[in-house]
């Protein structure tokens, strides 16, 4: 058993002052696997003052010392990788292959972006010739609560903390209750970088506790929250009293939408898509859209390639997917597809219970629905499953109307050979993120999205001016 109650305030490991015991389960087992703390208000206004003290002196810091830290940061993440997908693997239920991959390589290529978006950032600007004596600074926002999720923690973790750093920034980290583990290791890796006292912080808690103390908290400067909409709502509501920036990178229900003159591939893509980290991505194709010329085909294709997604531990390594992450979820999602059956959608693969073969641990069957009316609840509400919901379209106009047609706008997807239909659709697309014929986006593009997938941007120089604000100066001699 991994027993964790320290957080990490002002340089140091330190006792919660009450502290409430959180265990962690592994997903794979049901099991208990290790025991954090829970913090509470005292806790948390120790962490904000630290992040207070040290806020004059990092801001003040050259940009280019700042970086220096991340790049040693950057260096010591490559070490400890091991341990970050073990954590990742054993308390969220990334199978330890894709965990060493995908999940430890998107927070390595985050960090390396914003070195290389921090080194050409201007954080000194002029107005421009017709106002010689003008410049515009950006400066460190102030002090940041970040509050992340348990699907990608790395992955979040990152986008804040390698922003937050460079930007001059002190912060706060509350991560998920449900994936503590990965940032404890994380604290570490920032303590052994040598930031100094205080710029970082890590106060372990749950939403209700630590994070609404952090959103209501007067010294805080910024909330960047990555999470449920449900929950973005609240701390936008708790924010408002100390009228804090509130950052937001919430859910989505993005559209795939696949044209009769698709490649071959895009089906079985798209289905690959869905199912990965067990559907538990804010940005997964959920939707499959299909044109009616060609949906036949691509709904057993469809189910062909979902019936050969293997579904397993997350300690044994391959190609599978694992649990999801908790019992809530779990159920969650049965009823979710109980409710897509009682609908009216045709079942064409997977169903309500366990895969064949295993009886404990949070598996769900890796499942299909076809006919799916974009009204329904399984194309509507964010199931964070391995779900995938197929939906017939007649024209391009009207696949368009279907893909807009939801309170989301995160990522939506285009598989067509027609570059000039893919561009013009692109356009039509009320999201942040438009993917097209399966190329990945590039390292460092800006992530986020419209609607109530959210209002902020992470990621490369979008993701450090987040953290900025702007100071319009005249009369500057230079
Ligand atoms: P969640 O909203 O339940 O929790 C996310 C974090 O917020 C956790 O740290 C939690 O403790 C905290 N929290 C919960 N209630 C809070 C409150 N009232 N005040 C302050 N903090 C609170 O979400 P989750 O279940 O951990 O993650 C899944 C959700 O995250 C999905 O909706 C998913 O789409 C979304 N997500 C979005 C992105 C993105 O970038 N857009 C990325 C990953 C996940």
């Amino acid at each position: 058993m991994i027993e964790k109650r320290q957080f990490y305030i002002n340089g140091r490991w330190v006792d919660p002052i009450d502290g409430i015991e959180r265990q962690v389960i592994n997903p794979s087992t049901e099991e208990p696997a290790g025991v954090i703390s829970l913090g509470e208000q005292a806790d948390v206004n120790s962490a904000v003052m630290a992040a207070k003290s040290a806020l004059p002196s990092w801001m003040a810091t050259p940009a280019e010392k700042r970086i220096a830290r991340v790049e040693k940061l950057y260096e010591i993440y490559k070490s400890r990788a091991e341990d970050l997908a073990q954590a990742m693997s054993l308390e969220m239920g990334a199978p330890i292959d894709m965990a060493r991959t995908q999940q430890v390589g998107a927070g390595l290529s985050h960090l390396k972006s914003f070195i290389r978006a921090a080194k050409a950032f201007n954080f000194e600007v002029s107005l421009g010739d017709h106002a010689p004596n003008d410049i515009i600074l950006w400066e460190a926002i102030g002090v940041c609560a970040l509050i992340t999720p348990w699907n990608w923690p790395m992955n979040q973790i990152t986008l804040k903390i390698g922003a937050a750093a460079v930007a001059g920034c002190t912060m706060i980290l509350k991560p998920s209750e449900e994936s503590p583990l990965n940032a404890l290791i994380f604290a570490e890796m920032m303590d052994e970088a040598g930031f100094p006292p205080g710029v970082f912080n890590l106060v372990n808690g749950d939403g209700v506790g630590v994070g609404t103390q952090l959103s209501c908290h007067k010294d805080v400067d910024m909330v960047s929250f990555t999470g449920s909409a449900r929950a973005g709502k609240l701390i936008s509501k708790n924010a408002a009293e100390t009228l804090k920036k509130v950052h937001l990178e919430l859910g989505g229900k993005g559209a795939n939408i696949i044209f009769a003159d698709a490649d071959e591939k895009a089906v079985k893509r798209g289905v690959i898509h869905c199912m990965n980290n067990t559907g538990q991505s804010c940005n997964a194709p959920t939707r499959m859209l299909i044109e009616r010329s060609i949906y036949n085909q691509a709904v057993e294709t469809a189910a062909e390639s979902a019936q050969i997604i293997s579904v397993g531990a997350a300690y044994q390594e391959g190609r599978h997917i694992g649990p999801v992450v908790n019992e809530v979820q779990f159920n969650k999602i049965q009823n979710m597809i109980q409710k897509g059956i009682e609908e009216g959608a045709r079942l064409v693969t997977g169903g309500t219970g366990r895969p064949d073969g295993l009886f404990k641990g949070y598996y769900v069957r890796p499942t299909i629905f076809a006919d799916v009316k974009n009204s329904m609840s399984i194309a509507r509400e964010e199931i964070f499953g391995p779900v995938l919901s197929i939906i017939p379209f007649e024209s391009e106009d009207h696949a368009i109307e279907i893909a807009n047609d939801t309170l989301y706008g995160l990522t939506n997807y285009i598989q067509t050979q027609d570059s000039e239909k893919a561009k013009r659709v692109a356009r039509s697309l009320r999201s942040g993120m438009v993917e097209m014929n399966g190329q990945p986006r590039g390292a460092g593009a800006p992530f986020g999205g419209m609607k109530q997938s959210g209002n902020g941007r992470e990621g490369g120089k979008w993701g450090i001016e987040d953290f900025l604000e702007l100071k319009s100066v005249s009369g500057w001699v230079t």
